[in-house]
Parts: structure tokens; C-alpha cells; sequence
């Protein structure tokens, strides 16, 4: 057996040494809800990740499936009464094991093709060319992201159609990937920093003040993980955020229910709550009612953290508890195309809508 080469262990060891093994944790863990089993659970994985580190425990199939099961949805952080940071020590994990080879098949495709087209969906053509629209010198920019440019289009065309509605002279960027997938299963973070930079240059040169996202994921990116690493000199607004404060002459929405579904990446990450819910309040005559668990106790929608490509059935059960809380609702809004995708997809034959908020508000303008 190789030795496994870390330079984490008394990093790992201190935060392991903190946890009291109270569960509190796994109480709310989507994954461990899923799975049942307690090394797919927060403390599970934290005791597997100190095991990994200093040798005890061997790298296997199973290890790295408890590993990369985790959707880095934060809910175990927000409830672990010794502040310990689970998610931070998953992905110490994570890139540990990628330092040591030990990759899934599916994430290492995701992130050769970011590094050789710059998005993870291996399509060749950038950003502004697939969004049909010229780059100009303009105070704010719209950073699409690679999800609503090539997957999820209507998120992008949305964003940009309210935008132009409202009058506001926004440019697009010349964008890479934000790096996200890539931190999320543990690519190397020095290649993952001259991608931050890179996109980083590319909105100043077009004179950006401020810049705004419909990604969730990536609007953490820029708001959370850029700074560790790099200068952001530009004001970081998510489009909810953006919106809030504006005036919105909408269509109503009469004898409908709604909810809106807390992205992690959005919410627990980046504490970004009202916003959405402001916005949300402009539609007239939409009844709106809160989920039982909402805003910092949101239940994740299982997309996240490289669990939905390597492990789909997984996060489509976690998908599906998410919708079963929604169980009142006509429709489940939400703020970022991730959740969309997840939810929409998990939902089978429940009669609820789940929809951008971006896309509802184009309509209703
Ligand atoms: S809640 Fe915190 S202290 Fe309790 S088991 Fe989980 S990580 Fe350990
Ligand atoms: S981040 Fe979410 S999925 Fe991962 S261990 Fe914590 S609660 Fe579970």
C-alpha cells in the first residue's frame, strides 16, 4: 500500500480533536439521510478524512463514494454546537485525494474540460458567442455562468431580457468557468487561482463596477473563495439582490401558492435571504408561504458538491425530499439553475412547478 502523502494531518487532527461525536450533525445531514449509513454522514466523514490522512484507514471505492457523496450543502456546519468545520475538512479531504490520485471518472472529466474549453460541458464556443451577444465597456456585467449559458439558456436569457426591461446597460464577460466545480471535488486550487484571476482581468478590462449573477454557485465563487486568493475590485450582487431594491411593475399571479427553495451555495454560504423573498413580494396576488425548513435551515436540494454527476441517484433522493416539503405549493421558486436542474428533474409525478426566479419575473414583465 502507498503511503498517503498529506500536508493537512495536525490541520485534519485539530478539528477532529473538537467534535464530541454529539450527531447533532448527522441529524441533518441530506446525505446521511439518504444513504443511512454513518460514514456518509458529517462526522462520519470527518473521522473517515483524519483515518485517511494518517494512514489508517486505505483508500477503497467505498471511502471515496462516502467522500464525494456529500452535496457541501453547510447544513452540518450551520448545527454543530463545537463549530467544527465540516465541509472545509471534506474538501481538505478531497483535494488530498486528488493529490493522490484518486479521482472519479466523472469529475475528472468535468474538470479536463474546463481546463480545455473552460467550461465543464466540453462546448467550444465562449460565453458571449453562445449568449448572442457583444461584450462593451459598461458599469455592470452579467456573469452568466456555465450552467445558464449552455444548459440551463432560459436562467441567462431571463436575466438578460429583465435586465434590458429595466433599462440598465449591462455588458456580458468574457468568462471561464468560476471555478467551482473544480473546488468542489478538489482539483488543484493553484490552477483553480490563475482561472479566478483570468476572469478577474476580464471584467475590468471591460470597465465593470459591478457585477451581478444568477448562479448561485458562482456568485459564492466571487463573493466567498475569490477573495482568499485574489483582489476583487468590483461590487458582487446577486440578480435577487440586484432587483431588491428596484420597482417592479408585474403581471399578477392570482390563486397560485408559492415557496422559494434557500440554494446553499446562496444562502448558508453567502447568508443571502431577504433578497430573493423581497423580490418574491412584488408579484401581486401570489400567495406566498414558507417551506417548514427555510432560510439558514433550508434542506439542500442534493445537486451540489459533484454529487449529481457522480452519484445521480443520490441526489435526486435528496432531491425528492426537498420537493415532498413543498408539498402545498403550486410552485417551488428558486435562485439558482443548479436547484432548478435538481429539482425538476427529481420531481416525478408531483404536480409542482419549480422555476427560476429570474424566468418568472421576465414573464410576469
Ligand atoms: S455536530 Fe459537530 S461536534 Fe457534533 S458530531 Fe457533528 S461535527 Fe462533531
Ligand atoms: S455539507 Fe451537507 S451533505 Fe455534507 S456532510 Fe454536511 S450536512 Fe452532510
Amino acid at each position: 500500500m502507498s503511503e498517503f502523502k498529506t500536508e493537512n494531518l495536525e490541520k485534519v487532527r485539530k478539528a477532529v480533536n473538537v467534535c464530541t461525536m454529539c450527531g447533532f450533525c448527522k441529524s441533518v445531514c441530506p446525505s446521511f439521510k439518504e444513504i443511512g449509513w454513518d460514514a456518509a454522514s458529517s462526522r462520519g466523514r470527518i473521522t473517515l478524512t483524519y483515518g485517511i490522512l494518517n494512514g489508517d484507514i486505505p483508500v477503497d471505492e467505498s471511502v471515496i463514494r462516502n467522500l464525494y457523496t456529500c452535496t457541501t450543502c453547510a447544513d452540518c456546519v450551520r448545527r454543530c454546537p463545537s463549530k467544527v468545520d465540516v465541509v472545509d475538512i471534506i474538501e481538505i479531504c478531497r483535494s488530498d485525494l486528488v493529490k493522490n490520485g484518486h479521482m472519479l471518472d466523472k469529475h475528472k472529466a468535468m474538470c479536463d474540460s474546463v481546463v480545455k474549453y473552460g467550461n465543464p460541458y466540453r462546448e467550444e464556443k465562449g460565453v458571449a458567442e453562445t449568449l448572442g451577444v457583444e461584450r462593451h465597456k459598461a458599469e455592470i456585467g452579467y456573469f452568466a455562468g456555465c450552467t445558464a449559458t449552455y444548459r440551463s439558456k432560459e436562467t441567462s436569457r431571463s436575466t438578460m431580457s429583465v435586465l434590458k426591461k429595466l433599462g440598465v446597460d449591462f455588458t456580458v464577460v468574457d468568462e471561464l468557468c468560476c471555478g467551482s466545480v473544480l473546488q468542489r471535488v478538489g482539483y488543484d486550487q493553484d490552477y483553480i487561482t490563475t482561472m479566478f484571476q483570468r476572469n478577474i482581468d476580464a471584467i475590468k478590462e471591460l470597465g465593470v463596477k459591478t457585477v451581478v449573477f444568477s448562479c448561485a454557485g458562482c456568485y459564492r465563487m466571487f463573493k466567498v473563495e475569490y477573495p482568499k486568493y485574489v483582489d476583487v475590485p468590483f461590487e458582487i450582487l446577486h440578480i435577487t439582490e440586484f432587483l431588491a431594491k428596484r420597482d417592479l411593475e408585474l403581471k399578477p399571479m392570482e390563486g397560485v401558492t408559492a415557496t422559494y427553495h434557500d440554494p446553499c451555495h446562496m444562502g448558508r454560504h453567502c447568508g443571502i435571504y431577504e433578497a430573493p423573498r423581497e423580490v418574491i413580494a412584488k408579484i401581486p396576488g401570489l400567495v406566498f408561504k414558507e417551506m417548514e425548513y427555510n432560510r439558514a435551515l433550508s434542506h439542500c436540494c442534493g445537486g451540489g458538491g459533484g454529487v449529481r454527476s457522480a452519484f445521480p441517484d443520490e441526489s435526486l433522493g435528496i432531491a425528492a425530499t426537498r420537493l415532498d416539503e413543498a408539498g402545498f405549493a403550486d410552485i417551488m421558486i428558486t435562485s439558482c439553475p443548479f436547484c432548478v436542474n435538481n429539482l425538476a428533474s427529481g420531481k416525478g409525478d408531483r404536480g409542482i412547478e419549480v422555476v427560476d426566479l429570474m424566468e418568472l419575473i421576465d414573464k410576469l414583465m
